[in-house]
């Protein structure tokens, strides 16, 4: 093995200083303790069952009505889950949601993947790409031929996050305009949305679910179902793990079409029923804006820290990014941080700026943000010449 040379400096930050809790990855994620006991609870009956049974099912459906609670659904919209997470699904929907051509808004690593899916299927049209810098985010543009318009609720990669609705002037999907699909693996259940602004709104339960990855879920419209049903008429070879009508006719029966993982759905449940306990969207978003607002006011006043995204209504309140001063390291800050409990504050690799990344998705206690902003403190006055 090549010797590894590490010149991370042994600091130990006080005791007093740490957050109760040192998970601040951005996905994987926190998962709540409690609802990991409430798991070890269950274990006995529920793990290891079929799901084809009431124990796993009666999970699954108070998951879907929990989600249509959280969300407010309109009547008419449907829950659907399938295996495979956000990106399994964007191969469902260059299959089974675009009929076309698409328009996708690119401001990130993973807002440009999925325009990336749709440009390599053979059976589209080029999609409409409009970039925009990273630390920003484009406009949707109201196009006749446009069937799908491509959004994503906050890009993780920048901490970017966008308000979600309709392009200006376009013409609603019920008249024959084109869908609107989010992207919002890690914008859902920490970002307030209005579901009459999307027809599929996708995301995955790593992120403000606090749980594991590998499934889907999306929130589908009447159009979007419409959508999915007329592709399927239309003989399109799809897949069938791929296949939305296959997934939507079982979510309807909470079931997936093939065996999703049960620990991971009951996780997202007990998660969901926490928020709609609590209060639902304004509680599990009333606590992301409490925790950004604590990172980007420190940042604000901190003199070798400063927010990476320009406009303050661009700054995601569920993943921050903060640049650091040039005489700070933030890739050091980031390691004893790790050294001392405080995990995957690491910046998005690509990215490759000296900066720090911070998730606060709904699991995260703000006050554990708090202290996350005071043991940085700490690091840069113990390293900082
Ligand atoms: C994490 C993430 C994804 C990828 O999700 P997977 O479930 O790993 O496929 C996609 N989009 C966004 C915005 C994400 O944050």
């Amino acid at each position: 093995m090549i010797p590894y040379v590490t010149d991370t400096p042994d600091i130990a930050i006080p005791a007093n200083l740490l957050p109760r809790d040192g998970r601040f990855g951005s996905g994987p994620s926190k998962v709540r303790p409690e609802a990991v006991a409430a798991l070890a609870d269950a274990a006995n009956t529920y793990l290891g069952t079929s799901h084809r049974q009431k124990t796993v099912k009666s999970v699954v459906g108070s998951l879907r009505e929990g989600l249509s609670q959280l969300f407010s659904l309109p009547d008419g919209y449907e829950v659907a889950l399938g295996n495979g997470g956000t990106t399994c699904f964007w191969d469902a929907a260059t299959f089974g949601l675009i009929e076309r051509k698409s328009q996708h808004l690119n401001f990130g690593e993973f807002s440009s993947k999925f325009a990336t899916a749709a440009a390599d299927a053979p059976h589209l049209d080029q999609p409409e790409v409009i970039a925009s810098e990273v630390g920003t985010h484009p406009v949707p543009v109201a196009r006749e031929d446009v069937d799908l318009y491509a959004l994503t609720h906050n890009e993780t990669s920048t901490g970017v996050m966008m308000p979600i609705a309709r392009p200006d002037g376009a013409v609603l999907p019920a008249d024959g305009g084109g869908l609107v699909a989010v992207d919002a693996t890690s914008g859902a259940g920490g970002l307030r949305v209005d579901p009459e602004q999307f027809d599929a709104y996708y995301f995955a339960p790593q992120k403000s679910f606090a749980s594991d990855g590998g499934l889907w879920f999306a929130l589908l419209s009447p159009a979007a179902q419409d959508r999915i049903a007329a592709i399927t008429a239309t003989r399109r070879w799809v897949p069938a793990s791929m296949d939305l009508t296959i997934a939507l006719d079982n979510s309807k029966l909470n079931q997936t079409y093939n065996t999703p993982a049960l620990a991971t759905i009951f996780l997202m449940e007990n998660q969901v029923a926490w928020f709609n306990d609590n209060g639902g969207m304004e509680f599990s978003a009333g606590r992301c804006d409490a925790s950004s607002e604590t990172l980007y006011t420190w940042a604000d006043n901190s003199d070798f820290a400063t927010p990476f995204v320009t406009r303050v209504q661009d700054r995601s309140r569920v993943v921050g990014t903060i640049d650091f001063d040039d005489s700070i390291d933030a890739a050091t800050v980031a390691a004893i941080l790790r050294a001392n409990g405080i995990v995957d504050t690491e910046p998005y690799r690509k990215l490759g700026r000296n900066q720090l990344r911070i998730a606060m998705f709904p699991a995260v206690d703000p006050e554990d943000v708090a202290s996350l902003c005071a043991c940085i403190n700490y690091v840069v006055g113990a390293i900082a010449p």
